[in-house]
């Protein structure tokens, strides 16, 4: 074959694995930018500086203190009512609405695993703001055990992946634990509602009780906190000390937060 008839053969073939693979999986970013994978306002939302996000989830509220007329505490006037302090602090990096909603869709049911990896490292300061307070040398993310029916669904363990690409990328160790399956009678009462009940395997909470250090809880989106409640009993029976969660996105965030900070 000439030199030029193999060149103009290798563009061809190039062009024709180019279009094959646009056609396969074309380069669109999940908020519908063609082109890229992931566009600037995509990267930006996930470069956005984590925020505290307990106190909208109304699963997470302790009540801590009930006062039947107004007290006055120094210079400060505590009015009658119930105090509500939350049971750990959660970081989000934002609300889950609009191009960040679409982004986690796309990463959990639209197929494009490759998104753990952009998603990793954009929890590593959400991570640090809950350990560096404490000085722990290390720290075990602990990822919420997905639901067997969703696992089979997706065929694949989001949160766990997740987790696994945050230990590549220094963040701390993973730590997979598994939940027994728990029956649709769990969680009817309203006071059981705020926790979705879960029972971690014997294999796992022997697991747990090696762990030497803290631990933070990794999922990817909060609504009520149930979910958040119910792993933090789980892992603080397991006698876990846990530091915090850290999610993706919120399903309320704090007021101020949308883009005023
Ligand atoms: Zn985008």
């Amino acid at each position: 074959m000439h030199p030029e008839d193999s060149a103009s053969w290798w563009g061809h073939l190039r062009e024709i694995a180019a279009q094959t693979c646009s056609l396969v999986a074309p380069r669109q970013c999940p908020c519908g930018e063609e082109g890229t994978l992931l566009c600037a306002r995509c990267i930006a939302l996930l470069e956005a500086e984590p925020q505290r996000v307990e106190q909208c989830c109304d699963a997470l509220q302790e009540l801590s203190a009930a006062r039947v007329r107004d007290v006055r505490v120094g210079a400060q006037l505590l009015p009658a009512g119930v105090d509500h302090t939350p049971l750990l602090p959660v970081l989000a990096l934002g609300e889950y609405e609009g191009d960040l909603q679409r982004l986690i869709l796309a990463w959990k049911n639209g197929g494009m695993l490759h998104l753990a990896a952009r998603l990793a490292p954009a929890l590593l300061p959400a991570v640090h703001r809950l350990t560096a307070p404490t000085g722990a040398a290390t720290v075990h993310l602990v990822p919420v055990p997905s639901q067997r029916s969703a696992r089979l669904r997706r065929g694949e363990d989001h949160t766990a992946e997740l987790v696994r690409a945050m230990q590549r990328c220094g963040a701390g160790h993973a730590l997979t634990l598994e939940a027994r399956p728990t029956t649709a009678q769990d969680g009817q009462g309203a006071r059981q509602r705020r926790t979705r009940r879960i029972v971690l395997s014997p294999r796992s909470i022997r697991r747990a009780q090696r762990v030497p250090g803290p631990v933070v809880i990794i999922d990817d989106v909060v609504t009520t906190g149930s979910t958040l409640r119910g792993m933090h009993r789980a892992l603080t029976d397991a006698g876990m000390d846990v530091l915090g969660a850290v999610v993706i996105a919120s399903a309320r965030m704090p007021p101020g937060s949308d883009g005023t900070r």
